[in-house]
Parts: C-alpha cells; sequence; structure tokens
C-alpha cells in the first residue's frame, strides 16, 4: 500500500520532530517516527479500501472521494469505464440491429448449443414449429420436436439436406410442410433454418397434375384419329364410311386445336403485363360481337333453339384488352349454350354499379350447379359435367381464362346457381375500368 515514499518520509519526519519536541529522550524521537509513519499507512490503507470497494461494484456507485494520488487513479478508473461503458452499449446496440434482422428473415432461425439446447429462436421459427420464442428458451429441440423424420436427421448428423416435416397445424386436408436445415458452426453449436414449403410443394403438385391432365385431354384425341388412320388403311372403306371416318377425324383435330389454343390464351394471360387504360372498348360493341357467336354456337349444339335474350343495357366505354373481354365473355356465353338444353332461355348484358364499376352478367336457365363445385370451376379442367364438356367440345379451362381476365382489369368473376333453375355468371369490372356518361 505503501506507494509514496516521499509522503511516508514527511510523515515520519513530522511525528519524529513531535516527538522530539515534547519528550527528552532520544528513543522518544524513533518512536514518533514509527507512529508517524503508523499513521500515514493507517490512513493511507483506508483510502486504498475506498478506491478499491468503488472498483469493485464498477460504476454504478458513486466514485469515493479521495485526495491526492488516489484522486486520479480514481479519475484515471472512472475514464477508463466510461468509455468500457460506450463500447458495450455499442455492441449491444449492433446485436439489437443483428437480432431484429433474423426477426425479419422470411424464414426461421433456431440457435442450438452444443447439447441441442435451444439458445434463441426468432418469431418465424417459433409460428413454423409451435415454439414459445421465450418460454421454450434451454428446452431440448428433441423434446420440443418429436417427428420421427426430424429425430432420425439429428441421430444420423448428416445435415448436408433438409428434412421435412409436418407444421403444428398441419392435419388432414391442411397440408403445412416445414423443411429444416442444420448448419453446424462454431465448436459444436447449430444453426437451424426452416421454411415453409407448402406452397411450393403445392405449385410443384399443380404443375404435375397440369401436365398430366394436358397429356390425357390430347392423348385421347389423338388415339382416335390415329385409330381411324390405321382403320382406312388396313380396310377397303365405302366412301360413305371414308367420308363418316374423315368427319370424326375432323372433329378430334378441332378439339385438339381448341385445347391448344385455351393452353395458349392462358399462357399468355399469365405471362403478359396486365391492360392499361389507353385501350377504349364500347360495351354494346363487345356484346353485338360475342351473342352474334353464342347464337352460331346455339345453331350447332341446339338447332338454334335457345332463347338468346340481350337484356337492356348501359353504354359506356371499357378501358381494357379488347380481345381479352371478348373470350371471357364469350366462354360464359358459350358454356350457357352448351350446358343449356334446347329450348332454354339465356340472358346477357351489361349493368353499372353503385361504386362506378361495372358488370356483364349471363344468366341461363340451365341444369345448375351444386354448391359443392362451385369454389373449383375456375380449377383448370374441373368439370361438373364430364360427358356434356366433352360433347361440346368443352377443353375445361374456358372459366379458368375468364377468372384470370377479371383480375388482370381489378374485377372478378362471380356465380350464383341453383341446381333445376339454372345459373349466374357475372365478370365486374372497378371503377376505374368505367367511362360511363
Ligand atoms: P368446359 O370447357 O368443360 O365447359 P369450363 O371451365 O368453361 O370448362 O367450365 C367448367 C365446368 O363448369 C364445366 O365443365 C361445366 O360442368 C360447368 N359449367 C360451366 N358453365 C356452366 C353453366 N352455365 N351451367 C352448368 N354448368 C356449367
Amino acid at each position: 500500500m505503501i506507494r509514496r515514499p516521499l509522503e511516508l518520509f514527511a510523515c515520519t519526519l513530522a511525528g519524529g520532530a513531535l516527538a522530539l519536541a515534547y519528550a527528552e529522550p532520544a528513543w522518544a524521537g524513533v518512536a514518533g517516527s514509527v507512529g508517524g509513519a503508523g499513521l500515514w499507512v493507517t490512513f493511507d490503507n483506508i483510502r486504498a479500501a475506498r478506491v478499491l470497494s468503488w472498483l469493485r461494484h464498477g460504476h454504478a456507485v458513486r466514485p469515493p472521494a479521495v485526495s491526492a494520488v488516489w484522486a486520479e487513479v480514481v479519475e484515471r478508473a472512472r475514464r477508463g469505464f466510461k468509455v468500457l461503458n460506450r463500447k458495450a452499449r455499442k455492441s449491444e446496440a449492433r446485436l439489437q440491429e443483428f437480432l431484429a434482422a433474423i426477426q425479419a428473415s422470411p424464414n426461421g432461425v433456431v440457435l442450438l448449443d452444443k447439447t441441442l439446447n435451444i439458445e434463441w429462436c426468432n418469431f418465424t421459427a417459433a409460428q413454423h414449429l409451435g415454439f414459445d420464442s421465450k418460454r421454450d428458451v434451454q428446452q431440448q429441440i428433441r423434446n420440443l420436436i418429436r417427428d420421427p423424420a426430424f429425430i432420425a436427421y439429428l441421430n444420423e448428423g448428416d445435415f448436408s439436406k433438409p428434412v421435412e416435416i409436418d407444421g403444428r397445424d398441419a392435419y388432414p386436408g391442411h397440408p403445412h410442410r416445414i423443411a429444416i436445415h442444420i448448419h453446424v458452426y462454431g465448436k459444436g453449436r447449430r444453426l437451424m433454418l426452416t421454411r415453409d414449403v407448402t406452397a411450393v410443394q403445392q405449385a410443384e403438385a399443380m404443375r404435375r397434375d397440369f401436365v398430366a391432365n394436358v397429356s390425357h385431354e390430347i392423348r385421347t384425341p389423338l388415339t382416335v384419329v390415329s385409330g381411324f388412320i390405321e382403320t382406312l388403311q388396313q380396310i377397303d372403306a365405302t366412301p360413305e364410311e371414308r367420308a363418316r371416318y374423315l368427319a370424326l377425324m375432323g372433329q378430334q383435330a378441332q378439339r385438339m386445336q381448341t385445347l391448344v389454343s385455351d393452353l395458349l390464351t392462358l399462357s399468355r394471360l399469365e405471362g403478359s403485363p396486365v391492360p392499361g387504360s389507353t385501350e377504349w372498348v364500347s360495351s354494346t360493341e363487345l356484346l353485338d360481337q360475342v351473342v352474334a357467336e353464342a347464337r352460331a354456337l346455339s345453331d350447332v349444339v341446339a338447332g338454334g333453339e335457345h332463347a338468346i335474350v340481350v337484356q337492356p343495357s348501359p353504354e359506356f366505354e371499357i378501358a381494357g384488352a379488347r380481345t381479352e373481354l371478348v373470350s371471357a365473355i364469350s366462354n360464359l356465353l358459350s358454356n350457357a349454350v352448351r350446358y343449356t338444353p334446347s329450348k332454354g332461355r339465356i340472358e346477357v348484358g351489361w349493368r353499372l354499379l353503385s361504386d362506378g364499376g361495372a358488370e356483364c352478367f349471363v344468366s341461363d336457365s340451365g341444369p345448375g350447379i351444386e354448391a359443392e363445385h362451385l369454389p373449383r370451376l375456375t380449377e383448370r379442367f374441373y368439370r361438373v359435367d364430364r360427358s356434356r364438356s366433352r360433347e361440346t367440345g368443352g377443353t375445361g379451362l374456358g372459366l379458368a381464362i375468364v377468372k384470370h381476365v377479371a383480375q388482370r382489369h381489378g374485377g372478378q368473376m362471380l356465380v350464383d346457381s341453383v341446381v333445376g333453375q339454372g345459373s349466374t355468371f357475372r365478370i365486374t369490372l372497378p371503377p376505374s375500368r368505367v367511362l360511363a356518361d
């Protein structure tokens, strides 16, 4: 503790001088000097103890009021604490920013220690795996995820690929798949990333179904055509038979052509930008065109025995793509004609809506559609009446096209149907696409 020999020397001299002034014998001077030095050491130790106690408690306690060299020690330590505190605050802020960035990640992140206990996880991971991001910290991951595929993945320790498990809220008819990928880092620690792959898997399943459906739709007419070609090559057909076979082959070729044309329309709708507001189409002209086509179709499928009625409609301009709008409304009218028995009634027209938008409606007195089918009508190749659709040249893509066109114009396709009474299909358009007087 004695770090200041000058101070000690001064104290000792002062103690000795005092003792000499008041006491005669020589030993009294020595005793006085020793006493003075002892006094100094005691005071110095008290100051040192106060400084030490402050250092131990760090910056939380106010620095002790000490003098001389101890004051300098305290001041230097205080400045040191200040710099350390600033650094610690900066590091803490950086850590919080880093954690906030991981929180914002669309993927789930779980940090595991060497013993596979959770050290930290973000909300997304908690949601994917059904954890509580605070309560489950320090829990063993094996106790929280009991899926056998995940346990096997952990046990095998081959983390080159992710493993997929059911999400917590998956149940029959409501798939929820989570991909988990573990990465080892540091000294045996693990970073576990989770990703919701439900939509990806559904898209992949849809793609597979779509390819299977297209192949099936094309294979059937192709088989028919190649069958007739073989027949014509092998047998000596009469002119009447040849004419009949050729007519049937023509029908099948037409079927394939319609299918390809609908597929191309769908892919154009999916791949092209949304129609702008520079092309204006007259609502009346649209109706005239599609109604003429519907009457021609009715002649073919029902000997023209449908009553196709155009309801009194307002005339206005529509901002949109003419070919798309014609294709959508004529698909609705063609369905009404194809599914409504002859002598049935079909009504078509426009109406302005109170919000400034408009809708085109097509009603028929046909068989109607059961409620359970309504949500699936716009799925590609979904058919309620399969045989009627095929007989009348349907592709199963018509309503998918209608839905796309409506959505691309900012509207939607709506259906109301009562079995045994008929159906009403509507295409709505938002006010921004309607210019009425
Ligand atoms: P399709 O080419 O088979 O007509 P769509 O996508 O146009 O395909 O229609 C899907 C299914 O919805 C049809 O197969 C048919 O069963 C049913 N459907 C569509 N419109 C009507 C309607 N107006 N009346 C009764 N059923 C209809």
